[in-house]
């Protein structure tokens, strides 16, 4: 039986109720879906462009849970780069095809995503002149807008920048950064326009299993029969499939984001930089201010509870992370600090996410790990689970993201020491 053919009548319970947070116009009034034919756990970037993605392929009853709001983990800290420097092809791939429908948001899903383009610059020293010239060649086989750039370029295209240290760069021309809220609220203002259900305040606390296969979630105000559960959960999601036998690598660690304001001298917004040297990128914000996070792998370290964690950045993070930047852009030592946040990683052993269908549990389909970079892939996420659900076989890209990749020693491998960048 596929997903499409289990679905039967949707019945209403109004007795179950249930939680909605919130007026955003998304949100549908709740009384109870007690069957659909598939369930999207979370209601981050992820989940709800799977939701978007499989009532646009006419998927059938598709009901988004979200126990908090929309977008109200990782995404909504999300700094939102969207770049398609990746050592492999396949992720090359999907950032090119994500880039593309947020350029043209609009006209694919309707509403904004904020998709600002700024270009993006990543410089390197000798070490890894070799990766970034591969990296530049994959980009550019597979229609990605890339070059390399010597360090005489450099200066010209980053007036700012300290380039003494630096061998050659790659130029991303149309790379950017969405608002990452507006992208999440919009796809899932899409999938409610064609006829899914997305539901706020709403904690699935059971994925249920009958017959050795998925039947459905359990939540406190009641259960929902369904043939398909995508569990798009961020760091929550190990612990959900856990509860179902499936056993996932995935460590939550916490990731700050400091926030510096530009002294009147830097007065044209940066392009993107994400520096090896120093461990840092750093993109521009409105209101004449730099973000500025950690590429140091080690922070897969700062091991941290999604649902307890610091969500501020003390003292030491901002000089720390201000003195890292200043290195690359002297000239923000006459920066202000404005303070930060901190978001959480949801990190796998490889630095990629898992996206595939489990088959020891049929029905069971996880997207999770996605590693501190996944929010520029969420539209070709959607797009791939959608085949992966709707036409029962797992699209080719889908391979390499597998979920057993872990215990079968085929880890996916970047060009560079540094794998948080891919
Ligand atoms: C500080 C920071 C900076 C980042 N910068 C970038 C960047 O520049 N570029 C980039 O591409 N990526 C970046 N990322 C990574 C990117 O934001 C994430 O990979 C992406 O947002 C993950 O989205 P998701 O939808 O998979 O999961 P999440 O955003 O984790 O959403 C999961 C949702 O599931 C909900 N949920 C959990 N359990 C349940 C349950 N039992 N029932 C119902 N709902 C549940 C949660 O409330 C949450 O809203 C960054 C992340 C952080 C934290």
């Amino acid at each position: 039986m596929t997903a499409l053919e289990a679905g039967g009548s949707i019945r209403r319970d109004e007795r179950a109720g249930g939680g909605t947070i919130g007026d955003s116009g998304i949100v549908g009034s709740l009384s109870m879906t007690e069957t659909a034919d598939v369930v999207v756990i979370g209601g981050g970037c992820n989940g709800a462009s799977i939701a978007f993605h499989l009532v646009a392929r006419g998927a059938g009853r598709v009901v988004l849970l979200e126990k908090g709001a929309l977008a109200s983990g990782p995404t909504g800290r999300s700094t939102a780069i969207v770049r398609q420097h990746y050592s492999n092809e396949v992720t090359a791939r999907m950032a090119l095809e994500s880039l593309r429908v947020f350029q043209d948001w609009e006209a694919r899903v309707g509403g904004t995503c904020g998709f600002t383009q700024t270009g993006f610059l990543v410089g390197v020293g000798e070490g890894d002149r070799a990766a970034l010239l591969g990296n530049v060649d994959l980009q550019r086989s597979v229609g990605i807008d890339v070059r390399v750039v010597e360090a005489e370029e450099l200066s010209c295209l980053e007036p700012q920048l300290f380039t003494e240290d630096l061998v050659a760069a790659a130029y991303e021309r149309e790379a950017g950064y969405c608002d990452p809220v507006l992208t999440t609220t919009s796809f899932a203002a899409g999938a409610k326009a064609r006829g899914a259900r997305i539901v706020q305040g709403r904690e699935v606390t059971r994925i249920r299993i009958e017959a050795g296969r998925v039947a459905g979630v359990e939540t406190a105000a009641g259960s929902i029969a369904a043939p398909v559960v995508v569990t798009a959960a961020g760091p929550w999601a190990r612990r959900l499939v856990q509860a179902v036998g499936v056993s996932l690598p995935i460590e939550p660690s916490r990731h700050p984001v400091c926030v510096f304001r530009r002294p009147s001298e830097f007065d044209r917004p940066p392009m993107i930089y994400a520096d090896f040297a120093n461990q840092f990128y750093m993109r521009p914000e409105t209101g004449d201010l730099c973000l500025v996070g950690s590429i140091d792998p080690g922070d897969a370290a700062h091991r941290a509870e999604p649902d307890g964690y610091d969500t501020g950045v003390d003292l030491d993070t901002i000089t720390d992370f201000g003195a890292r930047a200043s290195r690359r852009f002297p000239i923000l030592e006459r920066g202000f600090s404005r303070g930060g946040w901190a978001g959480i990683y949801d990190v796998t052993p490889d630095w990629h996410p898992v996206i595939d269908r489990i088959e020891a549990v049929p029905g069971l389909v996880v997207v999770a790990g996605t590693s501190g970079h996944g929010f520029k892939l969420c539209p070709a996420v959607g797009a791939l689970v959608t085949r992966l659900i709707v036409d029962e076989r797992r699209p080719e890209a889908l391979e390499f993201f597998r979920a057993d990749r872990f215990a079968t020693g085929r880890l996916i491998r970047g060009k560079y020491a540094y794998s948080i960048v891919g």
